[in-house]
């Protein structure tokens, strides 16, 4: 019986790269030779070695120095997206993810990289055009598949919470101040105290306490961008010696939906969780201190025990360490059991980023 859950389980996760175009601020046009290629089939995705005489970035403890130079590798993951692919395209694959929160599963998107790899565009993207990301997407459909389950006789409610995990303290993205300043000085962050992210004993829901549950119409998209647009205003960001604006906190987008059909006497709960990671960009890089430092380290306290989580899974070790840290405890019911789960690994194909990559592709590759 648990083995059967085990391997149940180990088939709902899903690692899915996708690899981002060059952009103007990458360097000039010899820097644009890629350093990730993805491959033909679809589903393969080489990290080409170094070029000889590379410049080398600063190093700590010869970390850095010890793994050149390096040969080209080959990863191989459940999709592989270009830097050609677009935003439709993408959705195209995820879109089944969100059926099964419409047929009553917890579901889980995440996306993962080293800030500037591309995860607030492929979860959030920008403005209400083509290039929507997957939140927006997903709205519409759930709006679109609503509608025609209604003629069928079902109703549904639907609400929305938005929450950011910053130094494992939870806090709303959806709460009064909207419109507060943009960019929290770490004081006032760390003076404030976090929600508490709660499991229900009775129903096995995980839940942040106290977190604004604002009612959604799918359909309504200017009230879905809307929605973003408040909690984007509430993200923490801070500069960092590497990058000028880094997202340095978890955001967690909640779309709850309760389904109940009178006629046929049937209830379902899903709930679908659109992840925009921290960046995964090691301390390392930054040379963080102090506050900063700090924050790092928590940052790392999620991501890694994210990491744990999906090597445990992975290695169908009975114990499964939800608990280490408030992301994996909130994501748990999507984690575990009949959840389900999809991992973005977002890259950017730049030579200079070459080893946060290599460190995001084994991460994923321990995942499933
Ligand atoms: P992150 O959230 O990981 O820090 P962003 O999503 O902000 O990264 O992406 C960094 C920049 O790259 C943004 O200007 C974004 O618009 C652009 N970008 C990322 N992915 C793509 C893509 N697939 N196509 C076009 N532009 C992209
Ligand atoms: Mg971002």
């Amino acid at each position: 019986k648990l083995h059967n859950t085990i391997q149940e389980l180990r088939g709902n996760i899903r690692v899915f790269a996708r690899v981002r175009p060059f952009l103007p601020g990458d360097g000039d046009a010899d820097a644009r030779k890629p350093a990730v290629e993805p491959g033909a089939d679809g589903v393969s995705l080489a990290l080409a070695g170094e070029a000889e005489g590379a410049p080398r970035s600063p190093t700590r403890g010869g970390e850095h120095d010890k793994r050149r130079p390096r040969k080209r590798e080959t990863y191989a993951y459940d999709r592989v997206f270009g830097p050609e692919v677009g935003q439709e395209e993408v959705f195209g694959e995820v879109s089944e993810f969100v059926q099964s929160a419409l047929d009553g599963y917890q579901v889980c998107l995440l996306s993962y990289g080293q800030t500037g790899s591309g995860k607030t565009h492929t979860m959030q993207g920008a403005g209400s055009g083509p290039m929507r990301g997957i939140i927006p997407r997903a709205m519409e459909q759930v709006a679109a598949y609503c509608a025609q389950q209604r003629t069928r006789g079902w109703a549904y409610e639907m609400e929305v919470t938005y929450v950011e995990i910053y130094n494992e303290q939870v806090r709303d993205l959806l709460g009064e101040d909207a419109g507060a300043p943009t960019t929290r000085d770490f004081g006032r962050a760390e003076a404030q105290s976090g929600l508490e992210v709660r499991r229900d004993p009775k129903t096995g829901r995980v839940f942040v306490d106290g977190a604004t549950r604002r009612p959604i119409d799918p359909a309504d998209a200017a009230a879905v961008d809307a929605l973003v647009a408040c909690a984007a205003r509430h993200r923490c960001v801070a500069s960092t010696e590497m990058n000028a604006v880094s997202s340095r906190s978890h955001a967690v987008f909640t779309l709850h939906l309760t389904g109940t059909n009178a006629e046929r006497r049937a209830r379902l709960r899903g709930a679908l969780h659109l992840v925009d990671l921290a960046g995964s960009e090691r301390l390392d890089r930054s040379h963080a201190q102090g506050q900063r430092l700090k924050e790092a380290q928590s940052i790392n306290k999620s991501l890694s025990a994210l990491a744990g989580v999906f090597a445990s899974l992975n290695a169908k070790r009975s114990h499964v360490p939800y608990r280490d840290s408030r992301l994996t405890f909130l994501l748990q019911p999507a984690l575990s059991g009949d959840g389900k789960t999809l991992l973005f690994v977002n890259l950017s194909p730049t030579a200079a980023s070459a080893n946060e990559s290599l460190c995001s592709l084994r991460f994923a590759k321990q995942v499933n």
